[in-house]
């Protein structure tokens, strides 16, 4: 399989966010082989695709629960806390292992169609997540929620992740699936289960994804004996192998810093966290000590449409009017945070850039918008203020992953969207009058 692709703009969101003019993107078996200009471009034998816009690595959402396209909508106006209790946790309860696949198919499609090629989702029902990302052909780092709650065991929540990766391995080797650990948070498991759960982690050298400082109100007994849930990461030996802290709102200088010196990455939800009224994470001080900071959408319940372009341009929002400052994120930066850092908090270089080596996920975001009128040969700066501040996901039509065309004029190429719509209202019903 050899594909190139040959396009007006090229943003491979290298570490500077380059933009490139005339430029081509080549794939060859799954793994991009050259990104440069087309005039400099080596001779090329394989199918070539001209298109009109503007070309970008598939994005990444480094913090998901996308199965929840079944529960969009429920408790919308609750606090966070209420929200779970009340509907969230009550509904999970009911959903069988096959209503998990049927909402992981439809988050699939709808956030392939806004761009994002691979998802880190925390939840329940691995088996079925995975295969509908499969049917979907999208990628998805799976971390397997672990909580310690009545009628759920931690132990066997741990044992049945540790022994699925031992029996496949922690990443498949077309790049599409990769397995991790999915402890909840610091006040659903206790500091000597967290332990447990890292030590099996760090033993296989997978990702551990748990929700850290979310809300103000949910971590005051941990607070209260550790000064804050990141000191008690530490104090646990949780830290030190590759860990994604979601969420991560409310933390403090020396917080920050231990993040920085443990290497944590940080998935940002800002969409999520200003409609739980959760407050706004300090990305800015985050970015500046040296922290891997993603974006994520968090779950469809609770944001509440799976669009990462739409994150990164609340994340410069939020870290500019936080700080009373227009200079403090950039759309360079915004972007290359819903790409190339996303990829770096999950700790993978396979995606999240246009780079020889990586994986050939790529989006094409056509030009034919209000957003771009101002022409595609506008100065780089203004173009990519045009694709972060102004367009978004909306025109978004083509994406390709691993080199193979899985939407195309806007619509999924391999699951029939209104079936997998259905799919989601026939669960949402069962629910409502379970
Ligand atoms: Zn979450």
């Amino acid at each position: 399989m050899s594909l190139r692709l040959h396009a007006p703009v090229v943003l491979p969101c290298d570490p500077s966010c380059s933009v490139l003019r005339d430029a081509v993107v080549d794939v060859v078996d799954g793994r991009i082989t050259y990104v440069g200009g087309a005039a400099e471009a080596p001779a090329f034998d394989g199918e070539v695709r001209q298109l009109s816009g503007i070309l970008l690595p598939g994005l990444v959402n480094t913090h998901a629960h996308s199965p929840m396209t079944v529960l969009r909508g429920l408790g919308s106006d609750l606090p966070l806390l209420r929200w779970l209790q009340e509907q969230m946790w009550p509904n999970e309860a009911r959903m069988t292992a096959a209503d998990v696949g049927t909402g992981m198919l439809l988050g699939a499609v709808e956030m392939l169609r806004h761009g994002v090629t691979t998802s880190a989702e925390m939840y329940f029902h691995g088996p079925e997540l995975v295969s509908s990302v499969r049917a979907a052909g999208s990628r998805v780092v799976f971390g397997a929620a672990i909580l310690d709650v009545p009628g759920m065991s931690w132990r066997s929540m741990t044992d049945e992740i540790s022994a699925w990766i031992d029996a496949d391995g922690l990443l498949s080797a077309d790049g599409r699936i990769e397995l991790a650990y999915g402890p909840h948070s610091a006040y659903t498991l206790s500091p000597s289960q967290l332990t447990s759960i890292a030590q099996e982690a760090r033993a296989r050298g997978a990702l551990l994804m748990v929700h850290v400082a979310e809300s103000p109100f949910e971590d005051e007994a941990q607070r209260a004996e550790y000064g804050s849930v990141p000191a008690l990461l530490k104090a646990s030996d949780v830290l030190g192998g590759r860990v994604l802290s979601a969420h991560s709102v409310h933390l403090s200088d020396d917080d920050i810093a231990l993040y920085a010196s443990f290497g944590v990455g940080v998935a940002h939800c800002p969409g999520s966290n200003a409609k739980l009224a959760s407050g706004i994470a300090r990305v800015p001080e985050m970015l500046a000590a040296g922290v891997s900071v993603g974006l994520g959408t968090d779950g469809p319940a609770s944001n509440d449409d799976l669009d990462l372009f739409e994150e990164a341009r609340l994340a410069g929002l939020f870290a500019r009017v936080s700080k009373m400052d227009a200079t403090v994120l950039g759309a360079a930066q915004a972007l290359l945070m819903a790409t190339r850092g996303g990829a770096a908090a999950l700790g993978r270089d396979d995606i999240g850039a246009l780079e020889a080596g990586r994986w050939g996920d790529v989006v094409h975001v056509d030009a034919d918008d209000p957003a771009f009128a101002t022409g595609l040969d506008a100065p780089d700066a203004q173009l990519l203020a045009n694709l972060v501040w102004a367009s978004g996901a909306r025109r978004v039509t083509d994406v390709w992953v691993g080199g193979e065309h899985v939407v195309a004029g806007g619509e999924s190429t391999r699951v029939d969207r209104q079936e997998a719509q259905a799919g989601v209202t026939a669960v949402a019903q069962r629910l409502r009058t379970a």
